[in-house]
């Protein structure tokens, strides 16, 4: 493919006039909205208001006046329906981390008896210690990590839990939730999906697929910002046994009673713990709205094209890397894995040219596709830039060797 035919598809993209929403220097390649979304224009505005009006003005009177107390269920109404969940099976509120664990020893109660946890090797590194710290704390809690394809013979009924990431945070890869799902309920198990690199850029149909629980990130695809909060989900059918360790009073049934006793509240308002950070969910609630109007297929189709485009033009034009995520965009999420021995100071060379992705240890180069903003002739001008990193040896400078404490 050429510049001019990558310039061609931008013209006829359904999705070209979202990039507007977004605040993206002139020249810019983003390819990180996988680890860090980009910033929606509507979160300026919008957090000015909270911080001048609701905070500034209202003071304490904005819990009420501003809905503040609300926003944990309004935003994750909101993520609802880009992950194919209920409005009242979503909430948003804590870090993906936090919430894992109220997910994960919710589901041991939920399954007495069973005391085995089920992950992948290389699943994200905070599922994992999520699930070690668990399993120190609970009496004969044992983690088995599994790689995906034995899943399925090895799962047995001393499972209680599955925990999968349902996009691999490193390969791309992607997990077939429905399948998984089902063969966790062969054996009595719950399965919870981490849904970090997949909100908002993939179709993700949680009632469809049957998942049990749920979590994921705010400030990735969903452009929520640094630190975002993140989102928890229970299916319906299980909200009403849950129980979250976390018993802070948010949670309780009725949080301004200050009563001395724990009851926890309806629904998906029992996994709050503290206070919601207000001005967090404010930022994300407000850059959901870049989803507004949009369908999912739509974001997922153009997440595939940019995908085949970025390793199309690497085959033809960059010899030398390896291909770490699956070929088919059918099984990959909305990102590119490549390696390479020299793969950080690559990395490096690239962002100084201002096309902006990033590595994972020990050899892996990642570019992520946001379909929101990314055009396709970012992926070409990526590649080029990639051409010229190697052609000239650029990677080979010191500076780009110095490995910073963020990859
Ligand atoms: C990004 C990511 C997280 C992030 O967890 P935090 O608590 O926000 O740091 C968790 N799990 C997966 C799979 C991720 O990709």
């Amino acid at each position: 493919m050429t510049r001019d035919e990558a310039l061609a598809l931008d013209r006829v993209d359904p999705l070209a006039s979202r990039r507007d929403l977004f605040e993206l220097e002139e020249g810019l390649i983003y390819l990180d909205g996988n680890s860090l979304g980009a910033l929606p224009k509507a979160v300026k505005g919008r957090l000015d208001e909270a911080v001048t009006g609701e905070w500034g003005r209202g003071l304490i009177r904005s819990w009420n006046t501003a809905g503040w107390i609300d926003l944990p269920s309004r935003v994750g109404a909101r993520i609802a329906a880009l992950i194919g969940a209920a409005p009242d099976e979503v909430i948003a509120a804590d870090s993906t981390s936090v919430n894992l664990f109220k997910l994960a020893a919710g589901a041991m109660a939920m399954r007495p008896g069973r005391r085995v946890i089920f992950s992948e090797p290389g699943n994200f590194p905070t599922d994992l210690y999520i699930l070690q710290g668990l399993a120190r704390f609970l009496p004969d809690v044992e983690l088995r990590l599994v790689e995906p394809g034995d899943l399925p013979d090895a799962l047995d009924d001393s499972v209680a839990l599955l925990l999968l990431t349902h996009v691999h945070y490193k390969t791309g890869a992607t997990h077939d939730m429905t399948a998984l799902t089902t063969w966790a309920h062969e054996v009595g198990a719950l399965a919870l999906w981490d849904l970090s690199h997949s909100a908002g850029a993939l179709e993700v149909d949680l009632n469809g697929s049957n998942a049990d629980l749920a979590v994921g990130c705010g400030y990735k695809y969903l452009n929520g910002g640094p630190g975002a909060p993140a989102f928890t989900y229970i299916a319906r059918r299980h909200q009403a046994a849950f129980q979250s360790p976390l018993t802070g009073w948010m949670g309780h049934a009725q949080p301004f009673a200050f009563s001395d006793d724990y009851a926890p509240g309806q629904g998906m308002l029992r996994t709050l713990c503290g206070t919601p950070s207000v001005l967090g969910l404010t930022a994300l609630d407000a850059a959901l709205s870049a989803f507004d109007g949009v369908e999912m297929s739509a974001i997922r189709a153009k997440s595939r094209a940019l995908g085949d485009l970025f390793l199309e033009l690497v085959a033809d034009r960059c010899p030398g890397f390896g291909v770490a995520c699956p070929r088919n965009a059918e099984h990959r999420g909305s990102q590119v894995s490549l390696t390479h021995p020299s793969g950080y100071p690559i990395v490096q060379a690239l962002i100084a040219r201002g096309v902006v992705g990033d590595f994972r240890a020990p050899d892996v180069l990642r570019f992520g596709f946001a379909p929101l903003y990314v055009r396709h002739v970012d992926v070409w001008d990526a590649v080029e830039n990639l051409v010229q990193v190697m052609a000239h040896e650029e990677w080979r400078q010191d500076r780009f060797n110095q490995v910073a404490a963020v990859t």
